[in-house]
């Protein structure tokens, strides 16, 4: 999808594992979106039935999905980074768990909406884009997403970020649509990396 000006925006889905017949059919559709603004280049599914290797390791990004991932970046360099993963109904507890940042050094995801996780990405991937991009990771429910309105749901999210010219439109989307969901996840931003970035 490509417009006449604007800024260059990046969705990847299916990271590792099997999650990627989840994100895929969202991201498809995301594709046939009529309204959107700058280049969104997306990636349904990165990878197909793979290893399964988390994205906060080292060794994620020495993986061929973690290297091909890195190609895209260093290639599109967009200033807008969507990630969508998906998450089995165990792991909810672990990944909304308030001593995450103490048990593994990054902070817990806030539960947006029925399960709709949002969060920053690996600090790790971080480094590779600048203090004025955009970068959000998004972990839906696998066991919800044959619901079309959990569908929807994301796809409303996924589209504050297709449709809007810059970060700060973008976080006043949101801060205006989830206020205290967002007021909870900038303050985990902001005790993670202090002041050197902008939530996310
Ligand atoms: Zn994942």
């Amino acid at each position: 999808m490509s417009a006449e000006e604007g800024p260059t925006k990046l969705f990847v889905g299916g990271l590792h594992g099997n999650e990627g017949l989840y994100t895929a059919p969202i991201l498809e559709r995301l594709a046939q979106e009529e309204i959107y603004l700058g280049e969104a280049i997306i990636v349904p599914c990165l990878v197909e039935y793979s290893r399964y290797i988390g994205v906060l390791a080292e060794e994620y990004y020495q993986s061929k999905e973690g290297m091909n991932l890195l190609l895209l970046i260093q290639e599109y360099k967009p200033s807008f980074y969507f990630e969508l993963h998906a998450y089995e109904k165990p792991s909810y507890s672990r990944l909304t768990d308030p001593e995450r940042v103490k048990k593994i050094g990054v902070p817990h995801f806030i539960d947006l909406d029925e399960g709709i996780l949002i969060g920053s990405i690996a600090p790790i991937l971080r480094r590779k884009f600048t203090e004025h991009d955009f970068c959000m990771t998004i972990e839906v429910p696998k066991w919800k997403c044959t619901n079309e309105k959990l569908k929807e749901k994301v796809l409303e999210v996924l589209r504050i970020g297709l449709t809007k010219a810059d970060r700060e439109e973008v976080m006043h989307e949101f801060r205006m649509r989830y206020p205290p969901q967002i007021k909870m996840a900038e303050q985990l931003f902001h005790q993670y990396y202090r002041n050197r970035l902008k939530p996310f």
